[in-house]
């Protein structure tokens, strides 16, 4: 974070982060050159790093660095009997309201920001329908015909495919429950109201682990994953202030939940969650037991019983937890000499570009791009040789680069380069020999 002795950070406003991630390369909408299509966004060269990195984290943290999860990668399109086993096809809605003027689809639930109805006169409130239920499933079609039996669904969530091959990955990595299966993909809701940029879109994507664990252990491992998720979000310097555990009340609980939590983030427009972990009982392996007529329970060791696990799922979107990396890092800071700069404080494991290699002059390339060659070896380098080296630092502050390696002319005979940190701005001249370690231990810290 900035010294707050030299240095002040001004509110950050939604249009900001909205407008940089378009002038960067971030984020924008898909489409664009038609108008763009509601609900559904594009990553350019920065975004698709940012979320590839922050994947990766996922996977590290979720998956490799335990051996009690495993890792698959389903199709989208399953088995349409699964969306009716999860209930999704009669429960998957939200309440919604036509306005009869105006035409428009608002959420029933929220409909306190809805704006003026353009379309009536002598009033500007919309002259709303009851409300009925809308499934948020999109549909498609399967094969040549178009009819009640060629229809599939794009999943609304990706856990599904992991009850329904928890059997066969479970013998085949021979696991025993304990153990969790883990994915990160793609999911498609028909959001009446897609909203806030990415933070609710159509087209989305979601890294879940679904932990299966004796009915017992049930409060412990919903207790032990919260945790660890919240830790997660911690790790990505998401500050204590801007996080909060919000437990559900009874009521709001889906009917298939026992306990649920959100893990929320305080944007610009306010408090939103970004994660849910949630006992889901045994309702998944339940159901798909009966509508698949396959027996999905386990034997306990010592009674051999059998019996059903019941699933703990931590469930994070990517893209809004992108979104919060993005908004939580923006800051135009206020700086002693009177300017002010744009700087995006990421954390370097999800920073797009690790490092810039700056050379002073066009005439200094060969040795900089021996670098450059050099460290792109190890990570995603970006070389600038255009511009003044205030402006070049700039550009590299603005997208998240956490260091800047400047090449001079006393590179050429001396072997250092100087390394620029992107928040205290400070420089620290370094021998090239060793680089590649003094920006690892900068890139890659343990924590
Ligand atoms: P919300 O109440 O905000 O619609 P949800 O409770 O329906 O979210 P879950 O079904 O628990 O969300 O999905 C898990 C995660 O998937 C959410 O925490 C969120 O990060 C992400 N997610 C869900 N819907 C969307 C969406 N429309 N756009 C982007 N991410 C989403």
């Amino acid at each position: 974070m900035a010294d707050p002795k030299n240095s002040e950070s001004l509110p950050v406003r939604m249009e900001e982060v909205v407008s940089l991630c378009a002038r960067r390369g971030f984020i924008f909408p898909s489409s664009e050159i038609y108008g763009g299509i509601n609900g559904f966004w594009d990553y350019g060269p920065l975004g698709v790093e940012l979320k590839n990195n922050l994947k990766a984290l996922w996977w590290q943290r979720m998956v490799r660095e335990r051996d009690d999860v495993e890792g698959i990668d389903s199709s989208i399109i399953a088995h349409p009997r699964i969306w009716e086993a999860s209930g999704h096809v009669e429960h998957f809605s939200d309440p919604m309201v036509d306005c009869r003027a105006c035409k428009k689809r608002f959420r029933a639930d929220q409909l306190d920001d809805v704006g003026a109805c353009p379309s009536r006169e002598g009033t500007s409130e919309h002259d709303f329908t009851d409300a009925r239920n809308f499934n948020l499933m999109l549909k498609t079609f399967i094969g040549a015909s178009e009819d009640v039996a060629s229809t599939a669904f794009l999943r609304p969530e990706t856990c599904q495919s992991i009850f329904a091959d928890f059997k066969r990955v479970r013998e085949a990595a021979r696991q025993q429950v304990p153990f969790g299966i883990a994915q990160i993909g793609k999911a498609f809701r028909n959001e009446i109201n897609p909203r806030n940029f990415t933070f609710r879109s159509r087209e989305f994507e979601q890294a879940e682990l679904e932990f299966f664990a004796p009915p017992e252990d049930r409060e412990k491992w919903f207790e032990s994953l919260l945790a660890l998720r919240l830790q997660f979000h911690k790790d990505l310097g998401f500050p204590d202030e801007r996080l909060r555990v919000r437990p559900h009340a009874d009521d709001e609980l889906a009917h298939y939940a026992n306990a649920a939590a959100d893990i929320e983030f305080l944007f610009p427009f306010g408090w939103q969650e970004i994660e849910g972990i949630h006992d889901r009982g045994d309702w998944d392996l339940r159901r798909h037991t009966e509508f698949a007529g396959k027996d999905l329970g386990v034997t306990n060791d010592e009674t051999k019983e059998r019996y059903l696990p019941v699933v703990i799922e931590t469930s994070v979107g990517v893209d809004r937890t992108c979104l919060a990396i993005l908004v939580n890092g923006f800051e135009e800071e206020a700086l002693e000499n009177g300017e002010t700069r744009s700087v995006l404080r990421l954390h370097p494991r999800v920073a797009p570009i690790k490092a810039a290699i700056l050379p002073l002059s066009k005439k200094l390339a060969e040795g900089a791009r021996k670098i450059d060659q050099d460290l792109r070896r190890h990570w995603n380098v970006f070389y600038d040789a255009s511009g003044n080296i205030g402006r070049r630092y700039r550009r590299q502050d603005e997208i998240g680069t956490p260091l800047c390696v400047t090449y001079d002319f006393d590179s050429e005979t001396d072997g250092k380069v100087t390394v620029r940190e992107r928040d205290s701005m400070n420089q620290e001249r370094i021998s090239c020999d060793a680089l590649v370690a003094y920006l690892r231990e900068r890139l890659e810290p343990e924590a």
